[in-house]
């Protein structure tokens, strides 16, 4: 989802960050992280990366989409727990680029291509809250951690010289290579992340499912999926998962409607 250029900033700002070793866990999932570098690092460069990207592009020219993406952003933010995050909601002007990212410390985007589907709040809801899981599950820090842990074997390996197929191997044990912004069970965790968010922000769960359907619509016949879709080999596999995951998620929803009246 984190376009290929903010994703290279960041990592590439990384090098020089301090090594730690450090456990943490995401939320909703409870999975259990190995974390190399420290998350005031990441946030730090997730922001450097935003500005970067921020300066390279036309923003916010149409004043509904902005309204529009700054009502939801702050209430799937009100809910995310993270009071420390610098929230920050903009709509990048790309008709072409049917994308959203959100990076650590809480600096999300949507392009005006996504926007342009014509999404209801719900919907957006949808996908921010994805974005958002993406950033409060700290899967940027993971990926972080998992590249400066592999250049860490790497060293540890006799003087460098390691076999190609030993560097294959290295490469799949860290899920390096690849070429994916996210890993599959990432992107299945940041769904479920997203279904938390918008039902406690009091958005309808049942609107992941339709904003798939239009994802999947609107990227019918086009030359290759964008990047939102692009590291799910079943996009009728993801809608199956979230239709069976949206019960469980009606009754915080029901809560939070019935709180806000
Ligand atoms: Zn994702």
């Amino acid at each position: 989802m984190i376009p290929t250029n903010v994703r290279k900033a960041l990592l590439g700002a990384m090098l020089g960050a301090s090594l730690l070793s450090a456990c943490a866990t995401a939320p909703v999932t409870g999975r259990q992280q190995l974390m190399l570098v420290s998350e005031s690092d990441v946030v730090r460069m997730g922001s450097l990366a935003y500005r970067q990207e921020l300066s390279q592009s036309r923003l916010n020219s149409n004043p509904q989409q902005v309204a529009q993406v700054r009502r939801v952003g702050q209430r799937i933010a009100q809910v995310a727990n993270r009071p420390d995050y610098q929230w920050e909601f903009n709509v990048i002007d790309e008709p072409q680029s049917i994308n959203a990212f959100a990076l650590p410390g809480g600096k999300v985007a949507v392009y005006s291509g996504l926007l342009n589907l014509g999404l209801s709040d719900d919907e957006l809801a949808a996908v921010i809250g994805h974005e958002v899981g993406h950033a409060i599950a700290q899967h940027s820090r993971e990926r972080v951690s998992q590249q400066v842990g592999f250049d860490l074997a790497l060293s540890v390996l006799a003087g460098g010289r390691v076999s190609p197929q030993t560097a294959q191997l290295i490469n799949t044990a860290f899920g390096i290579g690849v070429g994916l912004p996210f890993e599959r069970r990432q992107e299945s965790e940041a769904d479920l992340i997203g279904l938390d968010l918008m039902a406690r922000a009091g958005y309808d769960p049942r609107a992941a499912l339709s904003f798939w359907q239009k994802m999947m619509q609107a990227t019918r016949g086009a030359g290759r999926p964008p990047e939102l879709l692009s590291s799910h080999p079943s996009d009728q596999r993801r809608i199956r998962t979230i239709q069976a995951e949206i019960p469980r998620f009606m009754p915080i929803y029901e809560r939070a409607k019935r709180a806000s009246r």
